[in-house]
């Protein structure tokens, strides 16, 4: 199965995995962004890594990751929720020279050692007592599996490793954790016969296997055959494979309220200058056209629903 994650979990030892996979999903955001090369890997890798992390959490709502930059790239993000559904894009500064395509992330976003990463956790409608959370972090670590490693390590003090891929077709991601001791939630009661395994040395022996796993064969291997690679000696459960998808949340109506929240006076002059308001979602690229009328509709009181789409 594409655009799926799978997760596992070694029996017996505090240790759980997953393997993300994406392509056709990938793809919805690729053709949607024209990127240069190392920017678009950086995007599939941390698109590959938010699924990964949202998929370890116990929370309903939406995972948010954003790498603010002092480099060429402004501004990465990516939105997923538990679910596999996610959205990504990428705000590049206008003036600067377009990266080469061997640049790491640092280069990209930590050019002048001002990076930040910031993590959101939106709580969903099943949760409305629940109040957002961010994390700020400064930037550490040349790659994005570096990056989110020291803040799995710092904020949620989970040992946390992950190896990441991307390339024009598809977005790769492998996550190891140690888990502080078997029996959570989540965890399988291992079976009789699965002689005990010292925590440390089961933690060291997956990362050294999964080590040695290569780009490429992240990028060119079903995510089942890179499992059986890497760690075909060592007793897996693995749990069902669950769907991944690209899907954006935007509306008109929620453009509708940016732009009341922009101010009647700034609409009235683009519509002045431009004859009408066009917005573009940043993450899927759809257009959203407000004409004269539209504008006057969005500053009449009491009329706070949208204006009905019109055809583009
Ligand atoms: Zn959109």
């Amino acid at each position: 199965m594409t655009d799926s994650l799978q997760r596992f979990m070694l029996r017996g030892a505090p240790v759980r995995g997953e393997i993300v996979s994406l392509d056709a999903a990938w793809l919805e955001v690729v053709n949607r962004h024209e990127l240069p090369e190392s920017v678009r890997d950086r995007l599939g890798e941390l698109s590959a890594a938010a699924l990964l992390l949202a998929a370890t959490l116990k929370f309903e709502g939406s995972l948010v990751l954003q790498i603010h930059g002092d480099g060429p790239v402004a501004l990465f993000v990516v939105e997923c929720d538990a679910s596999g559904t996610y959205r990504a894009t990428v705000k590049l500064r206008e003036h600067d020279r377009p990266p080469s395509c061997d640049a790491d992330l640092r280069d990209l976003v930590d050019a002048n050692g001002k990076g930040r990463f910031v993590v959101t956790l939106v709580p969903g409608r099943s949760t409305p007592g629940r109040q957002p959370y961010q994390g700020i972090v400064p930037f550490e670590g040349h790659s994005v599996a570096l990056v989110l490693e020291h803040y799995m390590a710092r904020s949620e003090q989970v040992p946390t490793r992950l190896w990441l891929a991307a390339d024009a077709q598809r977005a790769v991601g492998l996550l190891l954790q140690r888990l502080p001791s078997l029996g959570g939630n989540e965890s399988p009661t291992p079976p009789a016969s699965a002689a005990p395994i010292d925590d440390d040395d089961a933690w060291n022996r997956m990362q050294q296997l999964a080590d040695t796993i290569t780009r490429g064969e992240l990028l060119r291997l079903p995510p089942e055959h890179v499992i059986r690679r890497l760690f075909w000696q060592e007793p897996l459960h693995a749990f069902e494979q669950r769907p991944c998808r690209f899907a954006c949340t935007c509306s008109r109506g929620k453009v509708a309220s940016m732009l009341r929240m922009l101010g009647k006076e700034e609409v009235e002059e683009i519509v002045r200058d431009q004859g009408a308001v066009e917005v573009r979602c940043e993450f899927c690229n759809l257009p959203y056209a407000f004409d004269r009328v539209d504008c006057t509709g969005l500053f009449v009181e009491g009329l706070s629903a949208p204006a009905p789409a019109r055809p583009q």
